[in-house]
């Protein structure tokens, strides 16, 4: 059987696996993606109200195409812990709001965007197996020949053939509550809102379409098969004493709080990426971002050790940045799921809950976690701005006014020199970053943090994380050059 051969093989073209997609061809890898959905069209609507935080927002921003996702939605407050909304208004971004979307339109979009990079995605086909060598990995995929890569990422979904195949641990909880969620036709006016009872939250919201989108409490977890109409008409009568005449169903599903991370996010040749990672409640709306924001992360790395500009140990800095971030994750939606229980005690716990969340403070550092926008990477002692993400400053240039996200639209590293012209010398790394001179006169400030001292220069990462600040000497700043983006060269 023929084999075709690609740097990077994805198994999945959901969010993730199509964010991936999208920075390794910036990055100049041939990679081609794996999906079985024949069209980008998702069953159910999913992200809804959660949409896109401030963080995805920006890292979309970061690549020019924030304006297709802001045009379609509408900006909002998402964030929210228990029922306390936290109004990150006031923090310092372009974005400081989310944006209501659902997830079948951001992956529309999405595809529209990996379309025109000219990322191929093999479509009506899945990942089947593999095995891997030294050099490689063999795919086996349905419907076709067998595919030889150097590296497979599965951004596979929750139920990941690539985690399980690569025997990867997925240590976790088991679910504890059941939701049953639905889109249907109803012949009575069903009542809109939420109504709170001894099970505890159920909704039924208007969809665009006009149709009632449905999501009940479920008696038991019970089993894990498919739920019917029966069941949904079932549920409802139990809960509203009515189940106001459901018909014509788009999607019945279910979820469930189980919650669950990978050990390990790479073994030799395969990694994870996106919800094959971790699986958590989608309570607070993060699953989408973290796994666009794992793609993000890895993307750059994964093609400079393709391309041989860096050694394999780079990967490993994607699971010690990110795993930590899905961990927290985690714990918030485990946290949320325990205050919503309907009992009377933990009510008065939700109550001083939503009481601190009022005080600035401790709102800023929750909505800071829950936006994305307050990720920290442990880079090490020093500036508050090393290894967190680097603020879209209004520049100014010689050339005129410049925007630093404007910088990392094509997804390659940037120096940014804003002391005197000609401090620093980066020209031997010249091939691979780009410098840039520029002044910026305003108040430096991070969410949560506040005003933090104005650097001289900073090195920032394809992925928008500050990786160096200089304080008026270059002092660290061949070691950052290196570690991140490989070894000088002769100039
Ligand atoms: C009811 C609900 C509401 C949600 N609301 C929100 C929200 O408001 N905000 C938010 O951020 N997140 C939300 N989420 C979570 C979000 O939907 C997921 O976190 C997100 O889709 C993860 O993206 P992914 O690309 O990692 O995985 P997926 O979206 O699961 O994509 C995986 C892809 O892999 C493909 N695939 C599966 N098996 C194979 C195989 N063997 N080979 C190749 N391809 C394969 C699938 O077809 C799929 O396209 C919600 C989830 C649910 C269920």
């Amino acid at each position: 059987m023929p084999t075709t051969e690609h740097a990077v093989v994805i198994a999945g073209g959901g969010p993730t696996g199509m964010m991936l997609a999208a920075e390794l061809t910036l990055a100049g890898v041939d990679v081609v993606v794996i999906e079985p959905r024949e069209t980008q069209e998702l069953e159910g609507s999913r992200s809804g109200s959660g949409g896109l935080h401030a963080r995805t927002i920006e890292v979309f921003d970061q690549r020019g195409i924030a304006e297709r996702f802001l045009s379609e939605g509408y900006e909002a407050q998402v964030v929210a812990f228990g029922g306390t909304r936290l109004d990150i208004g006031d923090f310092p971004t372009r974005h400081p709001y989310g944006l209501a979307l659902w997830q079948k339109h951001i992956e529309r979009i999405m595809a529209g965007w990996v379309g025109e990079l000219g990322v191929s995605i093999l479509r009506g086909r899945k990942v089947t197996g593999f095995g891997q060598d030294d050099a490689g990995v063999d795919v086996r995929v349905s419907n076709g020949d067998p595919l030889r890569a150097r590296y497979l990422v599965g951004c596979d979904g929750g139920r990941s053939l690539v985690r399980k195949t690569a025997g990867i641990a997925f240590p976790g909880w088991d679910p504890t509550i059941s939701w049953l969620i639905a889109e249907v036709e109803t012949s009575e006016e069903p009542e809109w809102g939420f109504r709170h009872d001894a099970l505890g939250t159920h909704a039924i919201g208007k969809k665009e379409d006009g149709r009632a989108g449905i999501v009940l409490t479920e008696r038991e977890v019970g089993d894990s098969g498919e739920r019917t109409l029966e069941d949904l008409s079932e549920a409802l009568v139990g809960i509203y004493g009515t189940d106001f005449g459901v018909h014509d169903p788009t999607w019945i599903s279910r979820f469930t709080d189980v919650t669950r991370q990978a050990e390990q996010y790479r073994v030799g040749r395969v990694l994870l990426a996106g919800d094959a990672a971790h699986i958590h409640p989608p309570i607070g709306g993060q699953g989408l971002q973290i796994g666009v924001q794992d793609a993000v992360n890895l993307g750059w790395k994964l093609a400079q050790v393709v391309k041989g500009v860096s050694p394999e140990s780079l990967l490993d800095t994607y699971q010690a940045e990110r795993h930590p971030v899905a961990a927290r994750v985690l714990k918030n939606t485990m946290a949320q799921v325990a205050l919503r229980r309907p009992d009377d005690r933990t009510k008065a716990l939700e109550d001083y809950v939503a009481g601190f969340l009022g005080a600035d403070e401790p709102r800023k550092r929750l909505a800071a976690e829950m936006s994305g926008l307050g990720v920290h990477y442990d880079l090490g002692e020093g500036h508050p701005l090393l290894g967190r993400r680097m603020p879209d400053l209004d520049l100014v240039t010689t050339d005129g006014p410049l925007r630093v996200f404007t910088l990392l639209h094509d997804a390659r590293p940037v120096f940014l020199d804003l002391g005197e012209p000609g401090g620093f010398d980066v020209a031997p790394w010249a091939d691979r970053v780009r410098a840039i001179e520029a002044t910026y006169d305003a108040t430096w400030e991070l969410p949560a943090i506040g005003e933090v001292s104005a650097p001289s220069a900073v090195l920032i990462r394809p992925d928008g994380y500050v990786a160096w600040v200089g304080e008026q000497t270059q002092v660290g700043l061949a070691e950052a050059l290196t570690t991140w983006f490989g070894p000088a060269r002769d100039v």
